[in-house]
């Protein structure tokens, strides 16, 4: 990846009505840009309604009760300084191996009992076959499209420490079986992935992070080389098995140690099983790199030319806290405006060259959107909504949110659902053991702290839920 080299993206805005204060597009790669000037009028407003002007009623009152006092409960812990930074402390000594049977998340009952009816429950799918499919169920039945599942294994580097982190990394397990080097860590992993598949159905997808197949695999993604030819083949049988069960596969961005391996893996698959008009795999692009404009630019190259549908995944990125920081914008604005342009300039179909007059043909591209930022996922919706309306060309849109994440910015979307079925909103979760799970809630964790103004209002709309609630109560039984 030319990393170096990529320039620094600058956009150039087309007219929106509704927010975000960015509308922005791409430009070959010389990019300029332009912020959105707020009275700025849309081409599209007379045919259109805002989804903000909506009449509604709370979105959180889809909650069951008891989901609503745990997610109050989690948002007090995480909207508090005092209260978070123990916590985190804990679970980060929870995550460390080898611990005491005291200390053993997954052998001392007790320990084992709270954090599970707490923090897994809040953020995890479940530790059995039965529990996973009751989350999704639950899932469906408050109106999501469908769930997206991982199976929580993965590997993180810390760019800092040069150290991975993660299950899988202790040593090699590799034998000798027939002439081939068979290696136990890819093998858990596809068991595990494959599991994961048979409990998703039509509607659902599979996210996967490549990392958690292990030191081969990492090896392999670090050199930017494709993964040993058993991680090649269990890749197949989870993208054939997915395919027969209508299940759509996200390629989850990690590390950027790994990403260069990950990219090129994904683009494979993607040439594959991308035939037949729509994206099978999706590989997810991270706003927050500066060089994610030059990536894409490529992946839109390829599936122009070949012919294959493009699966876009768009996230701002997870890995700040232990990526390079000079990878990254400089600013929380700059990502968000990279986020927004990319999104934007997908549901337009022109990002750079490609949907420009006199540029190169837009290729087929299927969206999806995982982000809790309202502002984003709001001005995505209502372009699709605008563009849809005035049959203007754009492409398929779905939207995410994390399991027990940002239930507002999920139920407010679910609440703007019209006769066409959209916005699709999913909701993405991770099932495993307690103990394989700690890493994905210590992520979690830190998440929560580092998006402070988030996690308040999150507080608040919850607490405002209880409240309501209450009243309604009262007054009833009076
Ligand atoms: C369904 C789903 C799937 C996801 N899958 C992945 C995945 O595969 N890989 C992955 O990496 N992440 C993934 N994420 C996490 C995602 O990348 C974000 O970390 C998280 O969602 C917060 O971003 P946001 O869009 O919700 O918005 P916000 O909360 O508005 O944005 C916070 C994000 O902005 C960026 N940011 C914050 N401060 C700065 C700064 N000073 N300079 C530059 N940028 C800054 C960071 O990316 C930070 O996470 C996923 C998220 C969801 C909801």
């Amino acid at each position: 990846m030319a990393l170096a080299t990529a320039r620094r993206p600058v956009f150039k805005v087309k007219p929106a009505t509704f927010t975000p204060r960015y509308g922005v597009s791409f430009f070959n790669n010389d990019y300029s840009f332009q912020r959105v000037r707020p009275n700025s009028t849309s081409v599209l407003t007379k045919t259109t309604r805002s989804p903000e002007a909506k009449p509604t009623i709370s979105p959180l009152s889809a909650l069951p009760t008891t989901v609503l006092l745990r997610s109050l409960l989690v948002a007090t812990i995480s909207s508090k300084p005092y209260l978070l930074l123990p916590s985190l402390s804990i679970l980060s000594f929870l995550c460390k191996p080898r611990r005491s049977l005291l200390l053993n998340v997954d052998r001392n009952p007790i320990l084992h009992g709270f954090l599970k009816s707490t923090f897994y429950k809040q953020f995890c799918a479940g530790e059995t076959h039965d529990e996973v499919k009751t989350t999704i169920r639950q899932f469906k039945n408050m109106g999501f499209q469908g769930a997206i599942m991982t199976y929580a294994k993965e590997v993180v580097f810390d760019h800092r420490t040069k150290a991975q982190h993660g299950l899988g990394i202790m040593q090699n397990q590799d034998q000798d079986v027939a002439g081939s080097v068979f290696c136990a860590h890819i093998e858990a992993w596809r068991k595990g992935t494959v599991e994961t598949v048979e409990l998703l159905g039509k509607d659902d997808y599979l996210a996967v992070k490549l990392t958690g197949a292990g030191p081969n695999v990492t090896e392999a993604f670090t050199a930017g080389e494709l993964p040993p030819p058993q991680m090649l083949d269990a890749l197949d049988e989870i993208c054939t098995k997915c395919k027969d069960r209508g299940v759509r596969i996200i390629v989850d961005a990690e590390s950027h140690h790994f990403l260069s391996g990950i990219l090129r893996v994904t683009l494979e698959l993607m040439r594959k099983y991308n035939r037949d008009g729509y994206a099978s795999v999706y590989n997810t692009y991270q706003a927050y790199l500066k060089s994610t404009p030059v990536t894409l630019g490529r992946h839109l190259a390829a599936s122009s030319e070949e012919g294959f549908t493009l699966g876009l995944k768009l996230v701002r990125g997870a890995y700040i806290a232990t990526d390079d920081r000079s990878l990254i914008h400089d600013t929380k604005q700059d990502t968000d405006d990279a986020y927004n342009s990319i999104a934007q300039g997908a549901l337009r179909q022109e990002i750079g060259e490609f949907g420009r007059k006199n540029g190169r043909p837009f290729p087929s591209v299927n969206l999806f959107l995982a982000s809790h930022n309202k502002a984003s996922v709001l001005a995505a919706h209502q372009l699709h909504q605008q563009r849809m309306e005035v049959k203007l060309p754009t492409v398929p849109v779905g939207y995410a949110q994390l399991h027990g994440m940002s239930d507002e910015v999920s139920f407010s979307l679910l609440q703007l659902k019209g006769s066409g079925g959209d916005p699709k909103v999913y909701k993405c979760s991770t099932w495993g053991g307690l103990g394989e799970c700690l890493a994905y809630l210590l992520r979690r964790a830190i998440e929560n702290r580092d998006a402070v103004s988030r996690t308040g209002d999150e507080y608040r709309a919850l607490k405002a839920e209880v409240g309501r609630r209450l009243r309604s109560l009262i007054s009833f039984s009076t």
